[in-house]
């Protein structure tokens, strides 16, 4: 299961994520990891748009090469993989959203699989943590973001969208009690209550402030050996990333990370063993030059090469 050559891909009508073999639905035997699509923004609060991310990070994913010089090892090569296609559900049914994707998440790891996740905005973690962590037990959580998205319905009367899954994921103890770390954290706050959730159950925030003083590759460093070798499940908010790199996005926050740090805490990560990733908010009508898109692939390209690397 490696990549197509890069003449083979300009024969298809669809661009497959990273050029890899076409799967929908399916998780072949021997398959590592299964990149999927979720194409929905009903759980935006500010501006839509989301749901179209699958079809171009798809698009730009195909100038991602399979060999990454920083690990030294042939990414595809260890790891089998498989693009699953798009999770299929009512475009405006955010319920019947979280029961399908709980449900493909959890067909993948049955398999023995690792999903990989494109959304969508940020409410589609909720679920493939629910369908992780009923498999694996609870999950030590990576959160790459601007906002904590640990807020409560108090907000719009409504309980579950892009600012509350790990509200969620705490509260139905999906997340080991001190295994969550959210890094890239900035902004006014609704209050000063709002890191509640998160360090009432052991959380350790990381600002995009702390980020820049400490260095990105010292962070990841600190985590890395945190996580020791708990099951890991990577969440990222591409507006963890400053608007000046990821454009594409619902909720911008100005004073966010650089591309090149959000890839050095990525590669300081390495042997931490991964049970998902997510790459989730980014929204291609607010795009500039697919530059967002481009950076989610490259995102989802560290993850799997952190897979890679757990798996020799
Ligand atoms: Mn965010
Ligand atoms: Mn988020």
């Amino acid at each position: 299961m490696a990549q197509e050559s890069a003449l083979n891909y300009l024969s298809h009508g669809q661009i497959p994520f990273f050029r890899l073999p076409q799967a929908p639905g399916e998780v072949p035997p021997g398959t590592r990891a299964v990149l999927v699509g979720v194409p929905t923004d009903l759980g935006a609060t500010y501006q839509p748009g989301a749901r179209l991310a699958p079809w171009h990070v798809r698009r730009v994913s195909a100038l991602v090469q399979g060999y990454h010089p920083g690990h030294r090892l042939d990414v595809f090569a260890r790891v089998p993989a498989v693009d699953g296609g798009n999770v299929a559900f009512p475009p405006f049914d955010a319920a019947a959203m979280r029961e399908a994707v709980e449900a493909r998440a959890a067909a993948i790891a049955a398999r023995g699989a690792v999903p990989f996740t494109v959304g969508g905005d940020h409410s589609i973690t909720l679920p493939i943590l629910r369908a992780l962590s009923r498999q694996l037990g609870p999950l030590a959580v990576v959160h790459l973001d601007a906002h904590l998205d640990t807020s409560g319905p108090e907000i719009w009367g409504e309980p579950f969208h892009h600012g509350t899954p790990f509200r969620h994921a705490i509260a139905e103890g999906l997340v080991e009690r001190g295994a969550l770390f959210q890094v890239g954290i900035r902004g006014p706050w609704g209050s000063a209550a709002d890191d509640a959730p998160s360090r009432g159950h052991g959380g350790r925030i990381v600002t995009a402030d702390e980020v820049a003083e400490r260095g990105a590759a010292a962070i990841g460093e600190e985590i890395r050996r945190a996580l020791g070798g708990r099951r890991t499940y990577l969440s990222f908010d591409v507006d963890a990333v400053d608007p000046a790199f990821a454009p594409g996005t619902g909720t911008p926050v100005p004073g966010g990370l650089t591309s090149r740090e959000a890839f050095a805490i990525l590669r300081a990560l390495s042997g931490t063993t991964l049970a998902g990733m997510d790459v989730v908010e980014v929204a291609p009508p607010l795009d500039a030059v697919d530059q967002t898109s481009n950076l989610a692939a490259h995102l989802l390209f560290e993850g799997l090469a952190l897979l890679a690397l757990a798996n020799p």
